[in-house]
């Protein structure tokens, strides 16, 4: 049995995972930083760096000891590279190399988004490549084939902000607190997603990309016009974004070929009426809609510690002085697009 050891520390969770290539996820934890953020309505990067590199070290001594196991007993150390914050990226990325330095095992840079895109076979080990799948998070809003390790073709990404973002910035125009997303679903159970006009960001466009901007500013004036409900707009608000992802999915699975299953992976695929209309769709196309447990949707180090396994199986491992990237495309052959605040 192999062990792979896994750091996460690009945004604002700090966390760390011991994974199996059988798939066991023997110990993880996670400290969030959402309270140390929620006074600036968003993640503050040297607040969040700081608070990485004062947390890192006991938690993944906490992780070991969970497992009750030394370091000694893992195979490799697996961290998160990029794309994210830079400073934090680089405590999780120095502290494993100064981990697999002591300790002589190989070192793992990981890919986050790869790590979120592989997240669904750490949880199911009948999905085959390739598949299609919908990042969406609170940094990402992408449409992907994934072929295989390091294999990937994007189909789509936002040409402004990423759809967590929007969830988070439409919450905050609804009085909802920091990250939103999660309250904002709750609201909008309450709430008649008909009942407020709101646009469909290039809906039926023949380019293949996201955008919502847009939407974020028609929440906004609906808010101010004081004609509707706070959960008639969260409800009309999430239903727009589902009818934009839809559309989106749609063009994808007919360029696509043939694939094994649709996917969703990312802090938003926690949100139950996505997940709903992704099954529907999914089951128009007589395909698999898989969904990874919530915990393994947002930013963790399982998914980072499977990534890590899924390398280390192939016989790949990185030099000690493998650099950490603020930016880093899964699929570097994808044309930057257009936008104002292009987040490719
Ligand atoms: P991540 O960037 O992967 O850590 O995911 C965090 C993002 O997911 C934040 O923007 C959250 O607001 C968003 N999110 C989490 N749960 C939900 C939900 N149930 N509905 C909508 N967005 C959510
Ligand atoms: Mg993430």
């Amino acid at each position: 049995m192999r062990i792979v050891l896994g750091i996460e520390s690009s945004c604002d969770e700090t966390a760390a995972a011991l994974v199996t290539d059988e798939r066991v996820i023997l110990a993880q934890r996670i400290a969030s930083q959402d309270e140390a953020h929620r006074p600036y309505g968003g993640v503050v990067p040297e607040i969040a760096a700081r608070a990485h590199a004062e947390r890192l070290t006991p938690l993944i001594e906490a992780t070991l000891g969970d497992a009750g196991m030394t370091l000694d007993q893992v195979d490799a150390i697996a961290a998160t590279a990029g794309p994210g914050l830079i400073g934090g990226v680089m405590v999780g990325l120095v502290t494993a190399k100064a981990l697999a330095m002591a300790s002589d095992k190989p070192l793992i840079a990981v890919n986050h988004l790869e790590g979120h895109a592989l997240s669904p076979r750490l949880a199911d080990a009948a999905l085959e490549y390739p598949y299609l799948l919908l990042l969406v998070s609170g940094g990402h809003c992408q449409i992907l084939l994934v072929e295989g390790v390091g294999s990937f073709r994007r189909f789509a990404t936002t040409i402004d902000d990423a759809l967590g973002e929007a969830f988070d910035k439409s919450a905050k125009v609804l009085g909802l607190g920091y990250p939103g997303g999660p309250a904002l679903e709750q609201l909008a159970l309450q709430g008649d997603a008909k009942k407020v006009p709101l646009p469909r960001p290039l809906k039926g466009s023949a380019e293949p990309h996201f955008s919502f901007a847009g939407l974020k500013s028609a929440v906004l004036r609906a808010k101010q016009s004081g004609e509707y409900s706070d959960a008639d707009i969260a409800a009309s608000f999430q239903q727009a974004a589902i009818d934009c992802l839809v559309d989106r999915l749609r063009g994808a699975l007919a360029k696509a070929g043939k694939v094994n299953a649709l996917v969703v992976a990312g802090g938003v695929a926690a949100n139950k009426a996505i997940r709903g209309a992704l099954e529907e769709l999914a089951a128009g196309h007589d395909l698999p809609f898989i969904a990874p447990p919530l915990g393994l949707c947002t930013d963790n180090a399982a998914m980072i510690a499977w990534a890590g396994m899924e390398r280390l199986e192939r016989g790949q491992s990185d030099p000690l002085d493998v650099a950490a990237r603020p930016r880093w495309p899964l699929d570097p052959e994808a044309q930057a697009v257009r936008g104002a605040g292009v987040k490719a």
